[in-house]
Order: C-alpha cells, then sequence, then structure tokens
C-alpha cells in the first residue's frame, strides 16, 4: 500500500489522541521490525504491528480504524519486551481501541466482538479465564458450531484444557467485580 505524507493530517488528529491515551512517542520507532517478528497473533493482522506505527507516523491513523489489527491484539507485550526503543504497541493498539469505541466504531468482524464478549463474560463470572466456558459459549454464540473441535482431544489429553474452572480468591472476585461496575458506569455516563 502507498501511504502519501499530509501535513495537516501529521500535526494532529489519531496520532496525538494516540499518544496522549498510550503515552507513547510515535516519532521514536525506526521501524526495525522486532515488534512484528515477535508477535503471536500478526499473522491474522491486516496490518502488522511495526506497521501500525508507520501509519502514525505518516499521518494515516483513520486507516487504523477500518482493520482487524487493534481488535486482533492480544495486548502480551512481546512487542514491548522487544523494541529497541521503548515502544509500546500493544499501548498503541490499546489507544486505539479506544478511540474506536469513543467513536462508536465496532470491530470490522463481528466474530471479533463476539469472542470479546464471550472473553469479557467468563472472566466476569470467575475472576479470571475458563478457556473451555469461551470455547463453547464463543462456539455457540458466534455458529461456528464445530470450530477447533477436533483439536480438544488433545487438549485434554496434555491437560491443556480444564473442565472445571479455576476458583479465585473472595477478594479477588470482588477486585474483579469491582472493575466491570466502575467500567459500566464510567460507560452509562459516556451515553
Ligand atoms: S520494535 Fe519498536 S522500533 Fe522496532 S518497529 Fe517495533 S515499535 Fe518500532
Ligand atoms: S501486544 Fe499485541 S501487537 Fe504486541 S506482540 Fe502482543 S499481540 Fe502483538
Amino acid at each position: 500500500m502507498e501511504l502519501k505524507l499530509e501535513l495537516e493530517k501529521l500535526r494532529g488528529g489519531i496520532r496525538q489522541q494516540v499518544e496522549e491515551l498510550s503515552g507513547q512517542v510515535i516519532a521514536e520507532c525506526y521501524q526495525c521490525g522486532n515488534c512484528t517478528a515477535g508477535c503471536p497473533t500478526s499473522y491474522e493482522m491486516e496490518i502488522m504491528p511495526n506497521q501500525v506505527i508507520r501509519f502514525l507516523q505518516l499521518g494515516h491513523g483513520d486507516e487504523l480504524l477500518k482493520v482487524n489489527t487493534p481488535w486482533i491484539c492480544a495486548s502480551c507485550e512481546t512487542c514491548y519486551t522487544r523494541c529497541p526503543k521503548g515502544v509500546s504497541v500493544a499501548a498503541v493498539m490499546d489507544a486505539l481501541r479506544q478511540i474506536a469505541r469513543m467513536r462508536g466504531i465496532k470491530p470490522p468482524n463481528r466474530n471479533l466482538t463476539t469472542f470479546t464478549n464471550r472473553f469479557l463474560g467468563t472472566v466476569r463470572m470467575h475472576g479470571r479465564l475458563f478457556e473451555a466456558q469461551l470455547a463453547a459459549t464463543y462456539n455457540l454464540t458466534s455458529g461456528h458450531f464445530f470450530n477447533n473441535m477436533s483439536k480438544l482431544p488433545g487438549l485434554l489429553f496434555k491437560g491443556k484444557l480444564k473442565l472445571l474452572p479455576h476458583r479465585s480468591s473472595k477478594k479477588g472476585q470482588q477486585a474483579i467485580k469491582d472493575i466491570y461496575d466502575r467500567v459500566i458506569r464510567i460507560e452509562s455516563e459516556e451515553d
């Protein structure tokens, strides 16, 4: 894709918003590509992590709100640990998701929304992720009933998938509940 420099866009816009929300300095990135090379989910991304920074540098941040990349990012921070310039692409992705939410832009793929909602639902219910429930509820609500079913026996056999949720402490569960309550309160105040 050819990117053209647009001075007006370079001065403010999404880049400035991303810098304010993420605390990152976009100009620090010198495009070494280390972040993309270590990213475990880049194979699913429409724009690679280093390209996200490049788009922002060249004033094309709006394009980033139309692609799946910020929603595919798992916030694992591998990019941050590998970056020689200390740029957290994870924080940038988080800022892009926040900007999308503020503008009422939904993920480009309905499955991404379904997955996110099911993920948050299991964490809210158990205080941490319960993968078996996530997989089952995602398959049922997305309509992909047999998604990854062939992997199930192997995962169970190797003990990678538990059939019962991990029990969090009462204190931990309360802390998670407080976070959800706070977010719901903030979102209702914004409406
Ligand atoms: S690792 Fe850091 S410097 Fe290298 S491309 Fe990624 S963000 Fe830029
Ligand atoms: S935080 Fe996101 S962009 Fe960075 S390595 Fe993890 S999945 Fe990739």
